[in-house]
C-alpha cells in the first residue's frame, strides 16, 4: 500500500536530514514512513502509490480553498508569465495589503515577508525597538516560528526539548524570553509585575493551534489586553494560523480584542510562501525605510505569492463559511460517534480548524494536551487506512477547506467511527 513512498523515503533520507524539508513531515510522532505526495485535487491528496485521501492537513493551514483551486492556479500562471520577482514594488502588494486590512482593521500598515517565522521574528524586533525594552512573554505550547528568541518553548515542533534552549540556540538568545502557561492570566500578571518596565511585548496565538486547537477560556484575551495596557506592554497576536481560519477577521474579530501588532502567513499567500506583520501605524512607521528598524527581503512581496493571496482573500468570506461548516459537521459527527461508542474525546473546533483530544476532560493547556497525546498514533493509522489523512502529530491542528463537501464529511465521520472501534 505504501511501497513507492517507502522507496522514495529510502532515497530522500540519504540527502535530506530525516528525508524531509520540515520535521513534522517525517512521521516521527506516529511511526512508519511518510507518504510521498503525487498531487492534490480539491479536498483530496493522492500519494505516489495512488492511494487517495481526504486531506485534513492542507499544507498545515494555507489551503482554505483546497488543492489547486482554478482561480489561484490561473492567477499564479498569469503572474509567472510576466515575471516572478522584480525587487521593485508592484501594485498588487497594495491591493493585498488593502484586502488584509478590510478583514483586519487593526492592521493600519503591513510589511510582507516570506514566512510566518520571518514575520514573528520581525514583529519581535519591532516591538523591542518601539518600547526600548527586551523581554518577550510567550505561552507554553505556542509556536511562533523557529527564530532563536522564540524557540525557548515552541509547541508541536520541539515538544520533546522541554524548557531547555534548543541546541544551537545560545542561552543569550532566549534570556529575555519569558514562558508562561496559556489560559492563565494570573501567570501573565505575575510575569509583568516581576519584570516591570522590562517587557516589550506579549506574543501569543489567540486560539492555540500548535498544541492541537485550544481556544482561550472565556475572558482570557480581554484580560490579557487589559494587563498589557496597564503595564504599557505591546500585545502581539500571532494569527499566522488563526488569521482567516477561526473567522474571516481572525481571532481578533471573533473575540473582539484589538492587538497592537498582528502576525500573518499561511492563508494570505493562497498556498505560496508568504508572511506579514502589521498593526498600529505609529509602531509600523518605525520599520525601515520609514523608520530605523531594519528588515528586508529579496523575494518579499513577490508577484506569485501576492497574486495567489489576493485571489484567496477576494473570496474569503464564502470560502471561510464553507470550510467552517465542514469543520463543524466533522466535529459534531466525531462527537456523536464517540458518544455512541463511549470513547472519551474532546473535539475542539474554531472555524475551519479542529482537533480531537483523547481525554475525558476539556484541554486548556499544553500540559493537558501532552497528557492525552499517547492515543493518537493508533487512530492516525486507522484513519489513514480508511482514506483519511490527519496530521502526523497529535499537536498539529486539522484543517478543512471550502471544497470539503457533504460526501467528504460523511466519509470522514464513518471512518472515525470505525477507527474509534478498533
Ligand atoms: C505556521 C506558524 C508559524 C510559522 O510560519 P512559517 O511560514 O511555517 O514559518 C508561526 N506562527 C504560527 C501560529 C504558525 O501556525
Amino acid at each position: 500500500m505504501y511501497n513507492r513512498s517507502r522507496q522514495l523515503f529510502a532515497e530522500s533520507v540519504q540527502v535530506l536530514p530525516g528525508g524531509v524539508s520540515s520535521p513534522v513531515r517525517a512521521f516521527g510522532s506516529v511511526g512508519g514512513t511518510p507518504l510521498f505526495v503525487e498531487r492534490g485535487e480539491g479536498p483530496y491528496l493522492i500519494d505516489v502509490d495512488s492511494n487517495r485521501y481526504i486531506d485534513y492537513v492542507l499544507s498545515y493551514g494555507p489551503l482554505l480553498m483546497g488543492h489547486a483551486p482554478g482561480v489561484v492556479v490561473e492567477a499564479v500562471q498569469a503572474a509567472a508569465r510576466t515575471g516572478t520577482s522584480f525587487g521593485a514594488p508592484t501594485e498588487k502588494e497594495t491591493v493585498l495589503a488593502r484586502l488584509v486590512m478590510q478583514h483586519m482593521p487593526s492592521l493600519e500598515m503591513i510589511r510582507f515577508v516570506n514566512s510566518g517565522t520571518e514575520a514573528c521574528m520581525s514583529a519581535v524586533r519591532l516591538a523591542r525597538a518601539f518600547t526600548g525594552r527586551n523581554k518577550i512573554i510567550m505561552c507554553e505550547g505556542h509556536y511562533h516560528g523557529h527564530s532563536d528568541a522564540l524557540l525557548k518553548q515552541a509547541g508541536s515542533g520541539v515538544a520533546t526539548l522541554g524548557l531547555q534552549s534548543a541546541p544551537g540556540v545560545p542561552a543569550s538568545a532566549t534570556r529575555d524570553t519569558v514562558v508562561v502557561p496559556f489560559n492563565d492570566a494570573e501567570a501573565i500578571r505575575r510575569a509583568l509585575t516581576e519584570h516591570e518596565g522590562e517587557v516589550a511585548a506579549i506574543i501569543m496565538e489567540p486560539v492555540a493551534g500548535n498544541m492541537g486547537v485550544v481556544p482561550p477560556v472565556p475572558g482570557y484575551l480581554p484580560l490579557v489586553r487589559d494587563l498589557t495596557r496597564t503595564h504599557d506592554v505591546l500585545l502581539v497576536f500571532d494569527e499566522v494560523m488563526t488569521g482567516f481560519r477561526v473567522s474571516p477577521g481572525g481571532a481578533q474579530a471573533l473575540f473582539d480584542v484589538r492587538p497592537d501588532l498582528t502576525v500573518l502567513g499561511k492563508v494570505i499567500g493562497g498556498g505560496l510562501p508568504i508572511g506579514a506583520y502589521g498593526g498600529r501605524r505609529d509602531i509600523m512607521e518605525m520599520v525601515a525605510p520609514q523608520g530605523p528598524v531594519y528588515q528586508a527581503g529579496t523575494l518579499s512581496g513577490n508577484p506569485l505569492a501576492v497574486s495567489a493571496g489576493c485571489v484567496m482573500l477576494e473570496s474569503l468570506r464564502e470560502s471561510w463559511a464553507l470550510a467552517a461548516n465542514a469543520a463543524r459537521q466533522v466535529a459534531n459527527g466525531i462527537n456523536e460517534a464517540a458518544d455512541r461508542l463511549r470513547v472519551p474525546v474532546q473535539v475542539t473546533q474554531a472555524g475551519a480548524m479542529f482537533s480531537v483530544f483523547f481525554s475525558p476532560e476539556p484541554v486548556n493547556s499544553y500540559q493537558e494536551a501532552k497528557a492525552c497525546s499517547g492515543a493518537y498514533p493508533k487512530i492516525f493509522w486507522a484513519l489513514l487506512q480508511r482514506g483519511i489523512y490527519l496530521p502526523p502529530s497529535p499537536f498539529e491542528a486539522c484543517f478543512t477547506s471550502s471544497v470539503h463537501g457533504r460526501e467528504e464529511v460523511d466519509r470522514t465521520v464513518t471512518a472515525f467511527e470505525a477507527a474509534l472501534s478498533v
